[in-house]
């Protein structure tokens, strides 16, 4: 079974945590064929497109791709794979292992996942002047006087529809049967203070609740659920929420169990899903060869059981965990001192 994996290493030091994984995984002899479609500013310099067809043409040849932190002109490449590819449920899976640096006294048994809305919400990029609402003289439950006559302001749009909705919904729930651990799913909006938008979400999600008997759900208001996720982590199994809230938690979900460096990330559409690291491009240690490796490494996992390689998976997963749990070649970020390349060998080693 041969299947193709199209690479866009990222910008700043992301380049230096993807390539050691793409040598590990290639070292396993799997059947995994490698592409890089250029882009970014490489590509500009080179074609005059920061996102050229032959890329795109690549990406859409590939069973996946693989894709680093980028800033700057890659970010053409990412909105392709995330609104073209309609990759609309983002998947962020928080799970301790022990050796990892977490700030909490009891950080063992935290493994759930935030499966965020990726494409909707205050994502949609719609935003302007106030005074361009004029013509629709929205009056607010809260402001006494039209929004366009507050003073000057900006807007943005924040829209939540049912399609979007029971998309990312349907597959928190699926995730949750397929898991099979707590088989439970816990809806967190700010249904409260936005009854027409999150109230909607909470909404659509609560009627599909139905449909997935086997699976618990409960719902919790975004700050409470917050403030629950740091002092309760163990209790939640996946966790679905509107777009712009995912994006925040999850990255307070890797702080809980260590850093950013270990959160891994898939985006999954109906036919098409890629993988990154959920980190920037950590520009302050770019060159350094301390980057950690391991969110990149896991987020590799994910893409290879789907596509198919389950076992090989588990076995890097494993060789992770080894590592963690003898605590010799951890990255700076995780209290050691040791290089990229260093952790990387490690879990050669371990697999
Ligand atoms: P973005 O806006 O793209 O998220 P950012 O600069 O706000 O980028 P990061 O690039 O994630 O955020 O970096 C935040 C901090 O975390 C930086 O100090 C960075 O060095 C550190 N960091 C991020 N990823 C890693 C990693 N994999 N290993 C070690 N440190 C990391």
């Amino acid at each position: 079974m041969i299947k193709t994996i199209a690479v866009i290493e990222g910008d700043d030091a992301a380049p230096e945590a993807m390539r050691p994984v793409v040598q590990l995984l290639d070292s396993l002899n799997m059947g995994l064929e490698w592409t890089y479609p250029e882009v970014g500013e490489v590509a500009e310099e080179r074609t005059g497109s920061a996102f050229p067809p032959a890329a795109k043409a690549m990406i859409d040849r590939a069973d996946s791709t693989f894709f680093g932190s980028t800033s700057g002109k890659t970010g053409v490449a990412l909105n392709y794979l995330r609104w073209g590819k309609e990759t609309y449920a983002n998947v962020r899976p928080c799970r301790y292992l022990p050796g990892c640096a977490s700030p909490l006294a009891q950080p063992d048994g935290i493994d759930f996942v935030i499966v965020r809305e990726n494409l909707e919400d205050l994502y949609v990029g719609v935003e302007g002047p106030l005074e361009d609402l004029a013509p629709l003289n929205l009056t607010g439950r809260t402001i006494r006087k039209p929004v366009h006559q507050v003073g000057e302001g900006r807007f943005a749009i924040k829209a939540i529809t049912r399609e979007g909705t029971e998309r990312v919904v349907r597959f928190a729930f699926e995730l949750a049967r397929k898991r099979n651990g707590k088989r439970k799913l816990t809806c967190a909006t700010k249904h409260n203070m936005l009854r027409g938008t999150d109230g909607f979400f909470l909404e659509v999600a609560s009627g599909l609740a139905a449909d997935y008997p086997d699976v618990a759900f409960e719902s919790f208001i975004i700050d409470d659920f917050a403030c629950r996720m740091i002092r309760e982590p163990q209790k939640y199994d996946v966790v679905v929420m509107p777009n712009q809230y995912g994006d925040i938690l999850s990255d307070a979900a890797g702080g809980l169990v260590g850093s950013l460096g270990l959160a891994a990330s898939g985006c999954f559409g109906d036919d098409y899903a890629y993988f990154e690291p959920a980190h920037g491009t950590a520009p302050d240690i770019a060159g350094r060869n301390i980057i950690n490796p391991t969110a990149a490494m896991l987020s590799a996992t994910m893409m290879l059981d789907y596509l198919g390689f389950e076992a090989q998976a588990r076995q890097i997963e494993a060789a992770v965990a080894r590592v963690y749990a003898e605590g010799v070649a951890l990255t700076p970020d995780q209290g050691g001192e040791a290089s990229t390349t260093a952790f990387c060998a490690a879990v050669g080693r371990a697999l």
